[in-house]
């Protein structure tokens, strides 16, 4: 088996298409010397040598270790040197390198090859002998750190000592004599904490260190991070072995890092740090300042350290035409390492730069303008997720930071208002149009109208999935969940952190984005719609199929969702509109009373504030599509709870508290979830399905001619199982529109519909297709009705089942592909052969999840629909999916 690949002087017998193979590092070392750029040559060793390692009980073979031999020889004939010859040295670095690049892998071992006898030589060959015992104690360092286990905090300790006894501060002080001082002791300390000396021999060192990288492949932090992100352990680890160039070889030397594109803003401009007289991770270390590499960052930070540009113009010169090449080449931002050895410049690293949502935007518009890349490939070039970070006001970066206590950062963007502890402050203070932060233990349902009022939300307990954190989400509400460090006491009201009380009416901020709570009111930024964020958004709907509408009641959250570009409402949840207090009175008398002919009356109440809702929503809407939902909750979400509201009630209803809390009782429900709701409400009391289409008829009719647009209501029978379900209510509605068209004098289009959100829905689509002519998939109830799982009780055990592996993602975020996605995929099919013009869409939050969103498309829906804030989120999915 070929295990081992070799790198060097122009060619390489791999390329950055191998990167499964040899791991991210070792493809674009390969890849870098096959263009000519300058690089020191190495060889790789497989990935699948790990896998195979692994599975033969830790072995090396024979043909490994006859194939690195034959590959060092390689290195020593482009160098002319010879691994641990001591009259013509050859050092090395061991480099891990998986196909992801992975925190918790060995850290890198430089300046591999040095013994006691070599470093002599060395010092003799460079005529630099502080280099050479620079070189030295920084590999015994680094190889007992990482190789050998001896924390490397002894030899920060000792080196530390030292120079407190010599009265020096840079390391780069310190003279040859000294060096070796600190190498013996460092070399005591090695042999007292292991028992043996400091491995003296070149290969015992470098097989020492290609296992500890195999080693680290299965360490704690390797495995808990794969874990976190989905990486198989089979992927394996590559071992990277490269001749050693050297930045530490006095003032003509240097090591630097560097992004050919400004990673936080995305401006095109080098953009790195360099430090002279350094080796490897000297720059990130933060042992010296590094200096910037550009005069005109220089200036700009206004640092009195001279620039590469400055001191080192040639090796400069040379650097940036490989950044302009490699960008050109791999066609995206590059974060690159480089090595300056007497003024000769060498790369060490290419690969594609993390950067920020709001750069990433700028970078794929620039490089389409460029022509670098197509306005499809820049389409894909976003994360969609990264969006929501975009779409929230966010705390400039330079304001100051008074942190008075961190939390989870549960829903993304920044909020200031005066503190609340209550929801019913949370409206009063709205109601005077101040801005409120509600401070809560934690929230429940009863807390909606509060969350609503407040400008963002911070609770002292609960997780990223708590009451406050998913419904802050899906209101695009800011929101710091869990600081725990934090004291509420609701009795005194009053907030305690950090020893400073505060009390209602004091000003706090809370950062959604990182968890943090501060004091007093910050200098924010506000979201950039326009720009490359439109740009991008204009180039994704070009190239989308799908339509994107949202779940929106409130003509607030309707307004944003076509701000955000929804093209219509997928999802109107009526029962949202009972909720208010002047309503909800009529709603209980409805739910409550005995007779029919109550019912009606209750009903004839609400109706004119039905009308108006929808009236809105459709004037907003101004003739896209809107899909309204019939009443779907159980009626007992609606009652009266505390003997307060009771009393209220009763009196309204000119009946006795006890009476009605008879009543109450009688209305109880075991498991409410599959109980007496959806169309099975419409089936007992039509006269509610009745009232509700009758409001939306009239409203059509009104804002049809308030607007000149002719408005096409769809209306949707929530919970149908049964194709007779949804024939008696269809012809209620019917019923409904005849005699609304003939007190009108109007005519009327509209369209009568169903969520598909059973499984016996689903079977039985292409019956119920006859009645329904769209179907929208409810996945948030098809997704309990399929597991059986309540989501409201799910949170407890879900989470161990995706700690234990028993699944990969919690199905209420992300739809379950193989079973509620092959009853959608079913449902869809059987649909369009009764029906072959039938409407489909999603509703449920899946429909503004990306991996959800290109099932969608997959399976040919027409549209998905998701909450106002996820809507620019859902049209960039929308697109990649298509694309
Ligand atoms: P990481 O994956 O943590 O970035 P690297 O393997 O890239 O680790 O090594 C870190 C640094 O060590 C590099 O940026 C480079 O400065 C230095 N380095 C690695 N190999 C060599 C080498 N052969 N010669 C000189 N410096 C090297
Ligand atoms: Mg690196
Ligand atoms: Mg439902």
């Amino acid at each position: 088996t070929k295990w081992v690949y070799s790198f060097g002087d122009g060619s390489a017998e791999g390329s950055a298409a191998d990167r499964n193979l040899l791991g991210g590092k070792g493809a674009n070392l390969a890849e870098m010397c096959s263009l000519g750029l300058p690089v020191p040559p190495g060889f790789t060793i497989t990935t699948e040598f790990c896998t195979w390692h692994y599975a033969n009980g830790r072995a090396y073979p024979d043909e490994l270790k006859q194939q690195v031999t034959a590959a060092l020889v390689g290195i020593g004939e482009i160098t002319g040197r010879s691994f641990g010859d001591p009259s013509n040295l050859l050092l090395v670095s061991v480099r891990s390198g998986a196909r992801a690049s992975m925190p918790g892998m060995m850290d890198t071992v430089l300046n591999l090859g040095l013994n006691d006898e070599t470093v002599d030589a060395m010092a003799r060959e460079s005529g630099d002998a502080r280099f050479a015992y620079d070189s030295y104690r920084r590999f015994i360092q680094m190889y007992s750190d990482v190789v050998l286990g001896v924390d490397h905090g002894y030899f920060e300790e000792i080196l530390e000592d030292e120079k407190a006894g010599l009265g020096v501060e840079l390391d780069t002080e310190i003279t040859a004599d000294q060096w070796q001082q600190v190498i013996q002791l460092y070399k005591d300390k090695v042999e007292e904490e292991l028992g043996q000396p400091f491995p003296q021999d070149p290969n015992e060192q470098l097989w020492g260190a290609i296992g500890a990288v195999f080693s680290s492949w299965m360490n704690h932090r390797a495995t808990t991070y794969r874990r976190l992100h989905d990486i198989p352990a089979s992927w394996g680890t590559a071992v990277n072995v490269q001749a050693m160039v050297f930045g530490n070889m006095g003032d003509t030397s240097a090591t630097g890092v560097a992004f050919t594109r400004n990673p936080s803003t995305g401006e095109k401009q080098l953009y790195g740090e360099f430090l002279v007289n350094a080796q490897g991770e000297d720059v990130v270390a933060g042992i010296r300042t590094p200096q910037n590499l550009t005069e005109a960052a220089r200036i700009e930070a206004g640092s009195d350290k001279p620039s590469m540009e400055k001191v080192m113009p040639e090796a400069y010169a040379a650097f940036v035409a490989v950044a302009d090449r490699l960008e050109q080449h791999y066609r995206d931002m590059q974060d690159l390492e480089f090595t300056i050895e007497r003024g000769k410049l060498w790369m060490l690293q290419t690969r594609s730069g993390k950067r920020t949502a709001k750069a990433a935007l700028k970078i794929a518009v620039d490089m389409a303008a460029e022509g670098l890349i197509s306005t499809e490939e820049a389409v894909l070039r976003i994360d969609p997720a990264s969006l929501d970070q975009l779409l929230h006001p966010t705390i400039d970066p330079k304001a100051e930071r008074n942190i008075i206590g961190m939390g989870l950062p549960a829903s993304p963007g920044a909020a200031t208002g005066e503190i609340v502890f209550s929801s019913d402050e949370a409206e009063e203070m709205r109601a005077q149009n101040r801005k409120a932060i509600l401070v809560r233990i934690e929230t429940s349902p009863e807390d909606i109208h509060g969350m609503h009022a407040a400008e963002g939300i911070l609770t002292t307990r609960g997780g990223m999935t708590s009451h406050a954190a998913v419904v802050a989400r899906g209101m695009g509400k800011p929101c710091v969940s869990g600081a725990g460090t934090l004291r509420v006491d609701y009795r005194n009201a009053t907030l305690t952190a950090m020893g400073q009380v505060f009390r209602k009416g004091d000003i706090i901020t809370i950062d959604g984005a990182s968890g943090q709570v501060l004091k007093g009111t910050v200098p924010m930024l506000q979201p950039e719609l326009s720009g490359d964020f439109a740009s991008i958004m204009e180039w994704a709907d070009a190239a989308r199929r799908m339509k994107v509408r949202a779940n929106a009641e409130t003509p607030a959250d309707a307004r944003m969702a076509r701000s955000f570009g929804a093209e219509g409402i997928g999802l109107c949840r009526t029962e949202h509109m009972f909720f208010d207090d002047e309503r909800i009175v009529a709603v209980r008398e409805m739910i409550l009373s005995d007779a029919e002919a109550d019912r009606r009356a209750a009903l004839a109440k609400l109706l004119p504030m039905q009308r108006s809702d929808f009236a809105e929503l459709f004037e907003i809407m101004a003739g896209l599509p809107v899909t309204i939902r019939l009443l779907d909750p159980p009626l007992h979400e609606f009652l009266p709870k505390s003997d307060e509201e009771i009393d209220e009630v009763a009196r309204g209803m000119n009946i006795s508290a006890d009476k009605l809390r008879q009543r109450t009782e009688a209305l109880h429900e075991f498991n409410p979830m599959l109980g007496h709701r959806g169309c099975r409400l419409a089936v007992s009391y039509p006269e509610i399905a009745e009232m509700q289409a009758r409001a939306i008829f009239e409203a059509a009719i009104d804002a049809g001619q308030s607007t000149g647009k002719p408005i096409v209501p769809e209306i949707m029978v929530p919970l149908v199982g049964l194709l007779k379900e949804l024939d008696y209510v269809k012809a209620r509605i019917d019923e409904v529109a005849q005699a609304v068209m003939a007190e009108r004098g109007v005519q009327l289009d509209y369209l009568v519909g169903t969520m598909i959100e059973l499984p016996r829905a689903a079977i039985r689509a292409h019956v119920i297709a006859e009645a329904a002519e769209f179907f929208s998939f409810g996945t948030n109830d098809l997704t309990q009705t399929t597991f059986g799982i309540s989501r409201d009780d799910a949170s407890s055990f879900l989470e161990t089942y995706r700690q234990k592996g028993i699944i990969e993602k919690d199905p209420f975020i992300s739809l379950d592909i193989d079973g509620v996605g092959e009853l959608v995929r079913m449902a869809a099919e059987k649909g369009r052969t009764a029906r072959p013009d039938i409407k489909l869409g999603i509703c449920g939050e899946h429909g503004g999840d990306p991996s959800s969103i290109t099932f969608c498309e997959e399976v040919g829906l027409d549209y998905v629909s998701c909450s106002p804030f996820r809507v620019p989120i859902a049209r960039l999915a929308a697109a990649q999916a298509a694309i």
